[in-house]
């Protein structure tokens, strides 16, 4: 079958070094493999998102190189095809409303873990409730193409949010709708989303849906570990040298750089980190400090 890849930010601020590191390395390893790179923009919260932040990415992955194939999907359009699954979920009683607030959860202890309270105690028909979807796998695993095998914590994962009390569709259920609709086979993206791995694979279970291979690359932390993310304000790529922060993103990916590396343009930079892409190479760790 042929590789269907993708990127997919979130608005909610522009790119900075981790998000370039996330970028590349799935462009790179489309591309090694001829195969395509899609772009999504997970926007289906408006309150997140930051006004003129699609178009800085646009641009930023185009001042970058980093050229994605086909046209962009926006999840905050596809509310249709959201609500769609979300109605297959309930009526199969894979899904079901739950009103409880943090406080609650937290008084229960069920914060991490939910406690599937409203299954027992289900809420008035009539309230605006979020929905929940069962997780019912049992010491799931799946091997991660860099970190290798990984298993479900059973203590941790629990029942999940795929509909939020908000009235918007929460991100476990959008990235796995749009994942089979632009039929990616292969996602490669940060460390920090290992953990939703588990939740995305029992929901294309209740779905019947083929789960993609996955691959995490480590996270660029600060110094001293903190992760690099827009809430902590880590710089914004600047789009004034992107030669020099490609060469500096595929060292950290741990790849091979071309044998003179500061004369390279960002195109036949990234021909060459194509060619010479090798998964093997990316660092099997969770978090990287970049001395940012
Ligand atoms: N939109 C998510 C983020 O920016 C990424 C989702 C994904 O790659 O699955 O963190
Ligand atoms: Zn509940």
């Amino acid at each position: 079958m042929s590789y269907t890849g993708r990127f997919a930010p979130s608005p909610t601020g522009p790119l900075h070094f981790g998000s370039l590191l996330a970028a590349l390395a799935s462009y790179l390893d489309a591309k090694h493999q001829q195969g395509r790179w899609l772009l999504r923009i997970e926007n289906p919260d408006p309150l997140r998102e930051q006004p003129g932040a699609t178009d800085q990415i646009l641009y930023t992955l185009d001042t970058y190189g980093l050229h994605w194939d086909g046209e962009v999907i926006y999840q905050n359009q596809r509310q249709d095809y959201y609500q769609h699954l979300l109605e297959k979920l309930i009526q199969q009683d894979l899904a079901y409303p739950c009103d409880c607030s943090r406080k609650q959860l937290k008084l229960r202890n069920a914060l991490q873990h939910y406690d599937r309270h409203c299954l027992k105690h289900p809420p008035d028909k009539q309230a605006q409730t979020a929905i929940r979807a069962r997780y019912t796998l049992e010491n799931l695993c799946f091997n991660d193409r860099i970190l290798g095998i990984q298993q479900a914590n059973n203590c941790v994962q629990g029942d999940f949010i795929i509909f939020r009390r908000d009235g918007l569709f929460a991100y476990q259920l959008a990235v796995v709708a749009d994942d089979h609709a632009q039929k990616i086979n292969q996602v490669v993206r940060g460390a920090d989303l290992l953990q939703e791995t588990f939740a995305q694979i029992q929901l294309q279970q209740h779905l019947n849906l083929t789960s993609p291979d996955y691959a995490h690359i480590p996270l660029a932390t600060t110094a001293d570990g903190q992760k690099l993310s827009k809430q902590n304000l880590a710089p914004a790529l600047e789009n004034r040298n992107p030669a020099i922060e490609l060469l500096q993103a595929l060292r950290i990916l741990n790849q091979e750089l071309p044998p003179e590396p500061l004369s390279q343009t960002v195109e036949s930079l990234l021909q060459w980190a194509i060619s010479h892409w090798h998964i093997e190479r990316v660092p099997a760790i969770q978090s990287i400090p970049i001395g940012a």
